[in-house]
């Protein structure tokens, strides 16, 4: 059988039926809940109702368990089908909710330093999962902004998101905070007088507002630094010369992102973080 979910549903649903309806081959294997369970149920003859009273309860709670170990049996089988659930499990409870009967928002966001060998934090996501039947009870998953991509593509359902909860998609987006806070840190710059702001070439949404002045040399060795001077006039924005910052930078590893050198967008003279001025 070519799909692997078709031969594990088949396999699940005849084993389902036979541990429920036992048929004589199953009870001479001692495959019965009686006899897995027997050193709990204790002995029939000592305490007959005491037995019967576990025994059916145990039935019962190992009866209704078996869609749950259906599915979970089926997410190993068949990972890629995700079976268009969403399903969270905490220490007492697995909830579970079909993506079709549910509306999911983005509720919050936060950064968080996972690691101190990342420079820039990463941007943790709770989304609210309500099922439209307002009798079952809502609840939330939490995921790493970069994985929020994925999760939207693979959802049935627009993910809805209430306002002023900012997304960070990418991790040249999710860069763009720490570079801004790097900038501010620098010495700004002051425009020539008669010299007026212009609009920035990359997107011509907002004034040009950075100048690259080689001020790196200056801490330290004097001679040690690569970067060069740029003598172009301001010409980009924070948001285009950070997307410009990240996107020449080796995707795989963002930790090497703030100290790494890039050429300026227009002259191409190699310049650092540590040379990104503020205009005033
Ligand atoms: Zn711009
Ligand atoms: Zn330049
Ligand atoms: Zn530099």
């Amino acid at each position: 059988m070519e799909s692997p979910e078709l031969s594990f549903t088949l396999a699940y649903v005849v084993l389902s039926l036979c541990f429920v309806f036992t048929p004589n081959e199953f009870r001479s294997a001692g495959l019965t809940v009686q006899n897995l369970f027997s050193s709990w149920l204790g002995s029939e003859d000592v305490g007959f109702i005491q037995y019967h009273v576990r025994r059916t309860s145990i039935t019962l709670l190992v009866h209704s368990a078996l869609p749950l170990g259906y599915y979970m049996g089926m997410c190993i089988a068949a990972p890629e089908k995700n079976l268009g659930y969403f399903h969270k499990v905490t220490t007492y409870h697995v909830y579970m909710a079909l993506q079709s009967e549910c509306h999911v928002t983005v509720t919050q966001s936060r950064q968080h330093q996972l690691s101190p060998d990342l420079t820039s934090p990463a941007q943790i996501l709770t989304l609210r999962v309500d099922r439209i039947n307002p009798a079952v009870k809502p609840f939330d998953i939490r995921l790493i902004s970069t994985e929020y991509a994925e999760l939207r593509e693979k959802l049935h359902a627009p993910i809805r998101n209430s306002p002023n909860v900012v997304i960070h998609q990418t991790m040249s987006e999710l860069f763009l905070d720490t570079f801004r806070a790097h900038v501010d840190l620098n010495q700004p710059y002051t425009l020539p007088s008669g010299q007026e702001m212009e609009p920035c070439i990359g997107c011509m949404q907002v004034p040009a507002n950075l100048k690259l002045v080689r001020l790196c040399q200056a801490e330290g060795a004097p001679n040690v630094s690569e970067c060069q001077q740029c003598f172009c006039r301001p010409m980009w924005c924070l948001s285009c010369l950070g997307r410009w910052f990240a996107s020449r930078q080796d995707q795989q590893r963002p930790e090497t992102w703030l100290s790494s050198r890039v050429p300026c967008p227009t002259c191409r003279a190699t310049f650092c973080v540590l040379d990104i001025c503020a205009v005033h």
